[in-house]
């Protein structure tokens, strides 16, 4: 369809039947004229509410009119010092429900691109000549972070630069979260990921991989011996949930979880050269209707199935994954089954050969006030399938605060905090992201850690003028 020149400048992509196969980024990027062509649809509106819709308040106007202008410099300034993660949130974020959706020119026309000027500006810095010299904390007070998840992430950094000595300790071979282990490379590549790590250690932050806090080392360890002065823990909601169905132990069901961190952490599609294998047939169902579903469902046509299907048990309205993920999805030919309720995992030989469902209809809206699916009886059916992959929520790990029991959490496992929303039950321990919120966005988890750093600054300088007065 031809783009009339109000509309929203689409983000070129790859082709979806090339682009299906392989692990490349799909999108590819605006290019200069896109981008100055697209900040000029901006309204410059005397109330910029786009602002407010976004998590971490980046100074959407100012921006605009900085890329505008042509000053990227300028503009990337703007972006980082609001959101750290700018060129991974350009990828990821859900604009659509956030600065987006409060933009003047998505009544009449598509809303100002501010997600694609957004990774287009961070990706002209990512390309800019860097200083290699790594920073050194000029304050006394050691920070460590539990966790390298945006949270975790974002946390360090402003730490950093505000002059502490920062460790993350990180539970998995490599750090990222979900950003490395969840988020596939055709979405996110891991060079992104990589340019931000490489930058928070030129700003002196230590990684060190392979620690389970809690387990591997105890958080009064880290307080005592270690002498850190503060902890930050962003150790997000990786722990899948299950459906308590009949079947869900057969060979060849996986978590969304573990499917993924097989592909995208462990290299699986590259097994025998990597280490891991995972079985992937040429049926393979995935259940559930969020980004994780989609990002599980496009990496199995990728692996080789013919057949790669959503199953959600309500219907298109009420699906939680961004629209981009879900066009591109159809886009590559992922068959989606709406209103469709698995009942049991069928098997032969200890292996998946089906999944049995029921087919549902929506009634009144439930607790969540989305419309409650309701089972059509006798409308019993079986889809042949080789994989089910389980994607229908997480929990925040329950590891640390069982090793900690003063650290107190809610009945689903969110760790609590207090009124400003930073610090744990345990004195000078924060937490922020998913173990707090229960499973949200990278955003969210960004503008946590920044909260946190900021209360984590204000509270050591509080003692640090105590002890100076004793
Ligand atoms: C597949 C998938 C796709 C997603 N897509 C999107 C998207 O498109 N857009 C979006 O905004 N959000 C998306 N999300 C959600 C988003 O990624 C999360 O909300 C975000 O990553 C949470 O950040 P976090 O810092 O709280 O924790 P995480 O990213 O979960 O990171 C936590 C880290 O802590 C480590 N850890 C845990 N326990 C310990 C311990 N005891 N000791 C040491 N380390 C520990 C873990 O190994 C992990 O590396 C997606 C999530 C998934 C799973």
């Amino acid at each position: 369809m031809p783009v009339k020149r109000a509309d929203k400048t689409p983000m070129p992509v790859r082709e979806a039947n090339l682009r299906a196969h392989d692990f490349e980024e799909v999108n590819e990027g605006y290019c200069f004229a896109h981008a100055m062509f697209e900040a000029e649809r901006c309204l410059r509106c005397q109330d910029p509410v786009c602002i407010d819709g976004c998590p971490v308040r980046v100074p959407i106007a100012d921006f605009m009119h900085a890329v505008a202008a042509g000053d990227m410099p300028k503009a990337a300034e703007l972006l980082r010092t609001a959101n750290p993660l700018a060129a991974i949130c350009g990828r990821v974020c859900p604009q659509e429900a956030q600065c987006e959706a409060n933009c003047h020119m998505t009544k009449r026309f598509g809303p100002v691109a501010i997600g694609h000027l957004e990774r287009y500006v961070s990706d002209w810095e990512m390309e800019q000549p860097i200083n290699d010299e790594v920073a050194k904390p000029w304050r006394d007070e050691k920070i460590a972070i539990v966790g390298s998840g945006p949270s975790g992430l974002v946390c360090a950094g402003e730490l950093a630069r505000m002059g502490y000595t920062v460790t993350v300790f990180e539970a998995l071979h490599a750090p990222g979260g979900v950003l490395r282990y969840g988020i596939p490379e055709f979405r996110l590549p891991n060079s992104i990921l990589d340019w931000e790590i490489q930058s928070l250690e030129r700003l002196g932050v230590e990684f060190v991989n392979n620690v389970i806090i809690g387990k591997t080392l105890k958080l009064e360890q880290l307080f005592g011996e270690m002498g850190y002065k503060a902890i930050f823990i962003g150790t997000g909601a990786g722990l899948p949930k299950f459906m308590g169905i009949p079947g869900e132990s057969l060979n060849g069901v996986y978590s969304a979880n573990e499917f993924l961190t097989r592909i995208n952490l462990m290299q699986a599609f590259d097994f025998p050269r990597s280490e891991t294998p995972l079985s992937v047939g040429k049926r393979v169902a995935v259940i559930g209707s969020g980004n994780t579903a989609m990002d599980a469902v496009r990496s199995a046509l990728r692996l080789g199935a013919e057949h790669a299907m959503v199953v959600y048990r309500r219907s298109e309205n009420e699906m939680t994954a961004r629209i981009e993920e879900y066009e591109h999805a159809i886009e590559e030919g992922v068959e989606f089954h709406w209103l469709t309720n698995p009942i049991e995992v069928l098997g032969e030989d200890g292996w998946v050969t089906g999944l049995k469902c029921l087919r549902m209809e929506l009634g009144e809206p439930d607790e969540s006030g989305r419309a409650r699916p309701v089972p059509i009886e006798g409308s019993e059916f079986i889809f042949p399938v080789d994989n089910v992959v389980l994607s229908i929520g997480t929990r925040p790990n329950p590891l640390l605060h069982k090793a900690t029991p003063e650290l107190k959490t809610h009945s689903w496992g969110g760790l609590l905090v207090d009124e400003r929303q930073v610090e744990t039950t345990v004195h000078r321990v924060y937490a922020g992201g998913d173990a707090v919120t229960g499973a949200a966005t990278v955003i969210l988890a960004a503008g946590a850690g920044k909260r946190a750093a900021e209360a984590i600054h204000a509270d050591l300088s509080v003692d640090r003028e105590k002890s100076a007065t004793n």
